[in-house]
């Protein structure tokens, strides 16, 4: 009876990894240092645009918009079906996020909706990439140009997704990545803001270092500012060359984990495709890198039931992502989105991860079906 547990998700560390972070720890330069300069240029080279790496997701967001000027009293349209990452980063600028609904096949920001929620306060959209679906990208561009906004796309779900045949990060205004440990890649923890706008660059360089003015250049040579100036709040949000060692293996072994998740969710496609109860999130895997691989549940299949008797299989399953615009912080009698309040209930998250083989995906995929026609048929 001692089964392995299906988990939801989870790193892909190997031996190049463990041997990269040794050899950090032999030399004792832990902080950050030339490991960091290293993956940050391999990250530029991989976007081909510059990257600035930071210790998380939520990091890159939020510094990103302090760093193109995004403060308090400013309004944010973000949708509310994301990690509450995308709300916080937003908040902790003192700015306000606008909770927005999404379409109803690509689960992707609807622009229709935000265009109602756009006021003389807005200042930037905040797309997110849910699962690693971008939608109507162009769509989301235009919109942000004809009413003069900024764009911060969260992009932590999408690394590696490519838009029309270009990868994400690297055109567009400005792209966040997280490397946390279930992402496409990791570094640990940790997260990288990608973009061509020089004055937002600059501004990053010092806000992650306390808003030292140069100290990114400075610790690139393992050396510190001991006299300097400081303009700007900055925070304790740098990577680490720990973190950064484990991110250069990670990148170089990307191509496989994309190839791997593709594939897993094309079975999930095809297996799960024709059957009664279940809804698929189309994605398209010739330029999608899945992050996660949710469904939608008829609403007469309980979920709850369902993930009970999967758990008892030995299957982790989630629910991404309870909507944002219900928490207390966020709540308002005034929101209502339809799309989000209808689809949340019917989510539910299957295991994805490049550990995952073609047999387990199957055995999710059977004892999914047979749950769903034993209870609700
Ligand atoms: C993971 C994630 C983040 C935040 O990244 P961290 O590295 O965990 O801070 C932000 N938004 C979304 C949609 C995410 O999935």
């Amino acid at each position: 009876m001692d089964k392995k547990i299906i988990r939801l998700s989870k790193s892909r560390i190997g031996d190049q990894e463990k041997k990269a972070v040794l050899k950090v720890l032999e030399n004792e330069f832990l902080g950050m240092g030339e490991e960091v300069k290293t993956f940050e240029k391999e990250l530029s080279h991989f976007f081909k645009r510059q990257a600035i790496c930071v210790v998380n997701g939520t990091s890159a967001l939020q510094l990103a918009l302090q760093a193109i000027g995004i403060k308090s009293g400013d309004e944010v349209l973000v949708p509310s079906l994301t990690y509450l990452a995308s709300f916080q980063a937003i908040s902790a600028n003192g700015a306000k996020p606008i909770p927005c609904d999404i379409d109803q096949e690509s689960l992707i920001i609807d622009i229709n909706d935000a265009k109602k929620r756009v006021t003389k306060k807005t200042k930037c959209i905040m797309p997110v990439f849910y699962s690693g679906g971008v939608g109507n990208l162009d769509k989301i561009y235009k919109f942000a140009t004809d009413f003069g906004l900024r764009v911060v796309e969260d992009a932590a779900h999408a690394f590696g997704t490519k838009y029309k045949n270009k990868l994400i990060g690297s055109f567009g205004d400005i792209s966040c990545f997280s490397f946390d440990g279930i992402k496409n890649i990791t570094s640990g923890e940790g997260g990288c803001v990608v973009t061509n706008d020089k004055k937002a660059i600059s501004a990053l360089k010092d806000i992650r270092l306390l808003g030292i003015e140069n100290d990114s250049e400075k610790r690139f040579e393992n050396k510190r500012s001991w006299f300097f100036d400081v303009k700007e709040q900055g925070w304790r949000c740098h990577m680490s060359n720990i973190m950064a060692a484990i991110g250069s293996v990670q990148l170089k072994r990307f191509e496989t984990f994309s190839i791997k998740r593709k594939n897993l969710a094309k079975q999930y496609d095809s297996n799960l495709y024709s059957e009664s109860h279940i809804k698929l999130i189309f994605r398209d895997y010739k330029s999608v890198v899945p992050h996660i691989y949710p469904i939608r549940l008829d609403k007469m299949v309980s979920r709850d039931l369902i993930r009970e008797i999967l758990a008892k299989k030995g299957i982790q399953t989630g629910i991404h992502y309870y909507p944002n615009h219900l928490l207390s912080k966020y709540r308002s009698k005034f929101i209502s989105l339809p799309v989000t309040e209808k689809i949340f209930p019917e989510l539910l998250t299957l295991p994805l991860h490049p550990d995952l083989d073609d047999k387990e995906v199957e055995y999710v995929c059977e004892e999914l079906t047979k749950a769903i026609k034993q209870n609700f048929n």
